[in-house]
């Protein structure tokens, strides 16, 4: 066979498939806590607003840029919630906050060019960087803070290489909101570097104790930050693959563009439901974000009795990143998955400065997270 190529040969598989691998061929009960989506079903109202679309012919190709109708839906969310101001040409609905990462990073990093992202960091913009032939640097936070942005630590990171830099906020794994003030730091030298900043705020509608601010927002929309937005995880919508891409009106004219070839457009189901997410009754919502801040609570109070493990309170997503006080995660999370039935995503995932750290998703019911709890104080005890 030829050869493949270095860009797909490059990413390695994360140390969190290879924990959902285990977990999957798993014979017996598991108290499956590695997971990275709410546990909730779609709200119904949104469900039916597709299916009606779907039975009145909306199931055509739509516009490259995602129909009118959505991305004024999200104009006008982004406007209420966030103070933005993104009209229909500056926003494009994209196939998950994913497609949004990765046309972000293809119309901002260049080959060789560096994405920099603090860490510990999603693996999936290491990935992206690969995909568009740039290089990727994680900035190490310290634990410490609990993972805190330091913006010092950013912008001593940043060079003539840096082409985008990723703030993730609400960020997974940490759960930690970053400060406002801080992510201005870096939009700041993001652009004296002639560099972008990416805004990941897939999470940003669950922020438990500080407002959701978007960065943009705080730093003035200027033109050189991205923002990517997702229904997947406020609105329980992982599956219907739905997200956007806002920004400046000739990045989003390119961008839109170059996925003409790629992904053409988002379902048009998918685009009808979102419409009904974020502009239908906002209770379901509601009743979801107060079960998530409830069962933070609940995680962060039970860990803080588990002896020789520490986690800063998550302030928002819906996870907990703990230190177990071990070296080496993977082999901890497979313990506790064959030995004790709980599965967790092991810190390594998250790059270096997740090393001997576990992620907890607090996305499943209190009755589980107790019992998961327990499986994991025991597993610690025996490891
Ligand atoms: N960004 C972060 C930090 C995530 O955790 C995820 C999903 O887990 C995404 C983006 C992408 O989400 P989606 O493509 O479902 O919108």
């Amino acid at each position: 066979m030829p050869p493949l190529t270095a860009r797909v040969r490059a990413p390695e598989r994360s140390s969190i498939r290879v924990m959902y691998d285990l977990a999957e061929a798993h014979d017996g009960d598991l108290v499956r806590l590695e997971v990275g989506e709410p546990d909730f079903d779609t709200p119904e109202h949104v469900v039916d607003a597709a299916m009606r679309a779907a039975r009145d012919g909306d199931t055509h190709y739509t516009p490259n840029a995602g129909t009118v109708a959505c991305r004024d839906a999200i104009s006008t969310v982004l406007a209420d919630r966030y103070d933005l101001d993104y009209g229909v040409d500056e926003l494009c609905v994209t196939v998950g906050g994913m497609e949004a990462l990765l046309l972000a990073v293809l119309a901002t990093v260049g080959p060789g060019e560096e994405l920099l992202a603090p860490g510990p960091t999603w693996p999936n913009y290491e990935t992206q960087a690969a995909l568009a032939d740039g290089t990727f640097t994680e900035v190490e936070l310290p634990a410490e803070t609990g993972y805190d942005l330091d913006p010092d630590l950013v912008v001593d990171a940043m060079s003539d290489d840096t082409a985008a830099v990723v703030l993730t906020t609400p960020n997974n794994p940490t759960g930690r909101v970053y400060d406002p003030a801080d992510c201005q730091r870096v939009v700041d030298a993001a652009r004296d570097h002639d560099a972008f900043v990416v805004a990941d705020e897939v999470y940003l509608s669950l922020c438990y104790d500080r407002d959701a601010r978007a960065v943009a927002e705080y730093a003035g929309q200027p033109d050189h930050v991205l923002t990517v937005g997702s229904c997947s995880k406020a609105y329980a919508m992982t599956g219907w693959r739905l997200g956007w891409l806002a920004g400046d009106a000739d990045v989003l004219e390119r961008v839109v563009t170059v996925r003409e070839s790629t992904t053409a457009c988002p379902s048009s189901v998918a685009q009808a439901a979102a419409e009904a997410a974020l502009t239908g009754p906002q209770e379901p919502f509601e009743e979801m974000y107060a079960a998530f801040e409830e069962r933070r609570d609940l995680v962060h109070d039970r860990l803080a009795e588990i002896p020789g493990v520490t986690a800063p309170r998550p302030e928002g997503a819906f996870y907990a990143f703990l230190d177990p006080g071990v070296d080496d995660s993977l082999a901890l999370a497979k313990h506790l998955l064959r030995e004790h039935g709980v599965v967790l995503a092991p810190g390594s995932g998250f790059g270096d400065a997740g090393r001997g750290h576990l992620r907890l998703s607090f996305a499943n019911s209190r009755a589980r997270l107790r019992e998961g709890l327990d499986r994991l104080e025991a597993g610690l005890s025996t490891f």
